[in-house]
């Protein structure tokens, strides 16, 4: 019987290791564009090995929590699978958010059943009233950070989707009192209170019931002061948030993939709000208690004068004698789904000999990699996309810097305008090239909510309209000729 329960151990030890691995290596992989479609089949792969033994080897046995199982197994596909059909790309982040929600209030739920759920024996092996083993404050502790950071995980992450969403219950401006800085303070407190009573005296379960409530005003708390804007950058770091919480459930049950799986998503959250924060020059801790980000209102003394607008036909022929093109994709780009017409664009011109390259802004777009997936989408070759560095060195070589649906990553005033909001964000220097012609469909301002001062730019000229029908107006005019 020994040898057999070992055995059966053994083998779960080694699937949780091989999706471990899996995870790691797909999480390597999701690194490179080239790679990047590939390491995530290898990374589902990893989920299902791990789904798979948890479901066959971990239940206990009992069939009525096999059943149980495959009823929230068959509840999440289904949602799961409506999500991916139904979302469109542009709408990621506050998808993402939303279950970066759902993950926080799994972690807190199996913080809290899991005590109550302790039998006897279990529960005297805890709190040492088994000779020969101590008291496990590990356990104790890890209960009340799961129920913690899950909880405010999950409400943060509904405010954050609220905002991203346009819901009228979220504004998207930053909602702060006077009160709201003490009154944070105050329940992180309480919270670290209550947690610390429950680890010095297991058996008063009743701390999880407010525990919970004060996490779940936490993250309220935290996430309304935000403003819209920033929430990317907010969802993100819950990312990191709903990691940790799922690492601290994998140790109240003892599940090492949970922990190893739970740091993976903590550590990578926190590496992406790290790179999102100094793309866009900000502090984490200006995003999160800076109050900037809601409607921005345009600053006495913004960019004056007139703008200049062309019609398809003066671009397509300054594109054929620009000898070197840099297309700079943005936000417009991706809501226009105008990736194939922009790549068909490119293949006329390359065929005409000029060069195509495109200028990549980390946070063009809702999402950190959000061009580079549409861009490979279209089959775009890696080779020409260049980061915001590479591209800022070739612009003044550049003919024509052709802005597609792009606007705040554009903007000089962030080189110099200490009023702006995006004053210190790195921008892409396309006011350098010989031209720059910006494809959009007015003058109206983008994430930000600043006006752009490079549209009032002597090299500068307006093709207005939507960005896909401009790209295939282009490709129409240069098939035409
Ligand atoms: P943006 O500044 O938001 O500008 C997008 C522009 O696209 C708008 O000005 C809009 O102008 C135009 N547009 C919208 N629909 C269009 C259509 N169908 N056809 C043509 N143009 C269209 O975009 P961005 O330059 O990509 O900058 C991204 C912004 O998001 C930055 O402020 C960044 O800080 C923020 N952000 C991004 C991330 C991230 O991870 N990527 C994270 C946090 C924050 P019209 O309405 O006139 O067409």
């Amino acid at each position: 019987m020994l040898t057999l329960a070992l055995q059966r151990a053994d083998w779960i030890n080694l699937a949780y290791l091989t999706a471990a691995v899996c995870f790691i290596v797909g999480l390597k992989m999701l690194g490179k564009v080239k790679t990047a479609a590939r390491g995530n089949a290898v990374s589902a792969l990893g989920m299902l090995i791990a789904a798979v033994t948890t479901f066959f080897f971990m239940t206990g046995g009992t069939t009525v929590s096999l059943i149980w199982i495959a009823i929230a197994l068959l509840i999440g596909t289904a949602v799961g699978l409506w999500f991916a059909l139904k979302v469109p790309m542009t709408n990621m982040p506050q998808m993402v958010g939303l279950l970066n929600g759902f993950g926080g209030i799994a972690s807190m739920l199996v913080g809290i059943g899991d005590y109550a759920n302790k039998d006897g024996l279990e529960w005297a092996t805890l709190v040492g009233e088994v000779p020969g083993l101590p008291y496990q404050a590990n356990y104790f502790l890890a209960t009340a950070l799961t129920v913690l950071v899950g909880g405010v995980t999950f409400t943060g992450s509904l405010v954050a989707f609220g905002k991203l969403e346009g819901l009228k219950i979220t504004p998207s401006r930053p909602v702060q009192f006077s009160w709201s800085k003490p009154a944070i303070a105050g329940l992180l407190v309480l919270c670290l209170v209550l947690g610390g009573l429950l680890i010095a005296k297991p058996a008063w379960g009743w701390t999880l019931a407010p525990l919970a409530v004060f996490a779940l005003a936490l993250g309220i708390l935290l996430v309304i002061g935000i403003g819209g804007a920033d929430m990317p950058v907010v969802i993100s770091l819950l990312n990191s948030y709903s990691g940790i919480a799922a690492s601290m459930a994998g140790f109240v049950l003892r599940n090492e993939l949970l922990i190893i799986t739970g740091a993976l998503v903590g550590a990578s959250g926190i590496i992406l709000t790290k790179i999102m924060c100094k793309a866009m020059n900000r502090s984490l801790m200006n995003v999160l208690f800076g109050g900037v980000g809601g409607v921005v209102a345009q600053a006495a003394g913004g960019p004056k004068g007139t703008h200049r607008t062309v019609t398809p036909e003066d671009v397509a022929i300054q594109l054929e004698a620009a000898g070197l093109v840099i297309v700079v994709p943005g936000y417009g780009m991706a809501v226009a789904q105008a990736q194939h017409a922009v790549a068909e664009l490119a293949r006329l011109l390359e065929a005409r000999g000029i060069t195509m390259k495109y200028a990549i802004h980390p946070v063009a777009g809702r999402m950190p990699g959000h061009m580079n997936v549409l861009l490979a989408e279209a089959n775009v070759p890696y080779e020409s996309m260049l980061d915001l560095e590479q591209a800022n060195a070739e612009f003044e070589q550049a003919g024509v810097a052709l802005v597609i649906g792009a606007n705040d990553v554009t903007n000089p005033a962030a080189r110099h305008d200490k009023a702006s909001p995006i004053y210190g964000m790195p921008i892409l220097d396309v006011d350098k090239a010989r031209s720059v012609v910006v494809i959009k469909r007015s003058m109206n301002t983008g994430f930000a909510g600043v006006e752009n001062e490079l549209y009032y730019l002597p090299n500068c000229a307006m093709l207005f309209g939507d960005a896909k029908a401009m790209a295939q107006a282009l490709v129409t005019e240069l098939k035409s000729e």
